[in-house]
This record gives structure tokens, C-alpha cells and sequence, in this order.
């Protein structure tokens, strides 16, 4: 079983979406194997989207995903990676594909709520960046 890391972003959190996200996550065979809510610090979130570092949106972009609460999971099941990114839509969710998640709930191309590992390498950085191996069940 393949392991990703998902975010339920701020805007998702404030709008009451942890349920239904959760259950189209659930509905699509992922086993939940590690949960917990956080509030990140900005510098949390800056250390999480490094990757971005240069580009124009991340002031932007740490300040929100540090303006509420959020829900990190790390989701298992096969092909967990491309099947998560797949349940999620693309990024702006004027160009998600009907029934994703971002199409259905997101507000815009930032506030689009929820994140998704892309690729083997970032799901094991962005798992241990929030859980401890003791944290993560099966
Ligand atoms: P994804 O979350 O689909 O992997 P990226 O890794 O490209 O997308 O970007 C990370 C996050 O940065 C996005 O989910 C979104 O919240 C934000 N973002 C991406 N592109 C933009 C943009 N052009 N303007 C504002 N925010 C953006
Ligand atoms: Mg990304």
C-alpha cells in the first residue's frame, strides 16, 4: 500500500467540509492511517511549501494555510499518491474535472481546500514533516 499526505485546508475546515471531504476520501477506498488538526505557524508553512519559495503566490500562500485550522491525514491505499491528486482535481478549480473535490468546494486557485503529495519523494518528506512513525497506523 502506496502512502500520501492530504491537507484539509483552511477554507475547508471553516466551511464544515472535514465531513463530506472525508467521506468521498473514504468512498474511494483510502484507509485513514494517521489524523490530526493543527494550526500552522507561518513558519510551519513556509517550511512545508519550500518548494515554492520563488514563486509569486507563496507570501500569499503561507499566510493562508496558517489563517486557520487544518486537518493533516496521511491516506493508504494503492496508487495512494495519483489516486488522491485524482479525487482532489487540478490545482484552479475553474479547470477540475466534475465530482472532484476541488470543483465541488474550492473557492479559487488558492483557497482550493485540500493539498495532495505529487510525487513518492514529496509524500515521504511532507509525512514525516507533520507525523512521527509512531503516529501512522498500518
Ligand atoms: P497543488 O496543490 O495542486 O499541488 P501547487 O503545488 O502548484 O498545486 O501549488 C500549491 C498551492 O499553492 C495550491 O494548492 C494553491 O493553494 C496555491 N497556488 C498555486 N498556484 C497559485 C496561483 N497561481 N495563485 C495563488 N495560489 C496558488
Ligand atoms: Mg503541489
Amino acid at each position: 500500500m502506496e502512502k500520501t499526505l492530504a491537507i484539509l485546508k483552511p477554507d475547508a475546515v471553516e466551511r464544515n467540509l472535514i465531513g463530506k471531504i472525508l467521506e468521498r476520501i473514504e468512498g474511494k477506498g483510502f484507509k485513514v492511517a494517521a489524523m490530526k488538526m493543527a494550526q500552522l505557524s507561518q513558519c510551519e508553512a513556509k517550511g512545508f511549501y519550500d518548494v515554492h519559495k520563488e514563486r509569486p503566490f507563496f507570501g500569499d500562500l503561507t499566510s493562508y494555510m496558517s489563517s486557520g485550522p487544518v486537518v493533516l491525514l496521511v491516506l493508504s491505499r494503492d496508487n495512494a499518491i495519483k489516486e488522491w491528486r485524482d479525487l482532489m482535481g487540478a490545482t484552479n478549480p475553474a479547470d477540475a474535472a466534475e465530482g472532484t473535490i476541488r470543483k465541488d468546494f474550492a473557492v479559487n486557485i488558492e483557497k482550493n481546500s485540500t493539498h495532495g503529495s505529487d510525487a513518492p519523494d514529496t509524500a515521504a518528506f511532507e509525512i514525516s514533516y507533520f507525523f512521527s512513525q509512531t503516529e501512522i497506523v498500518g
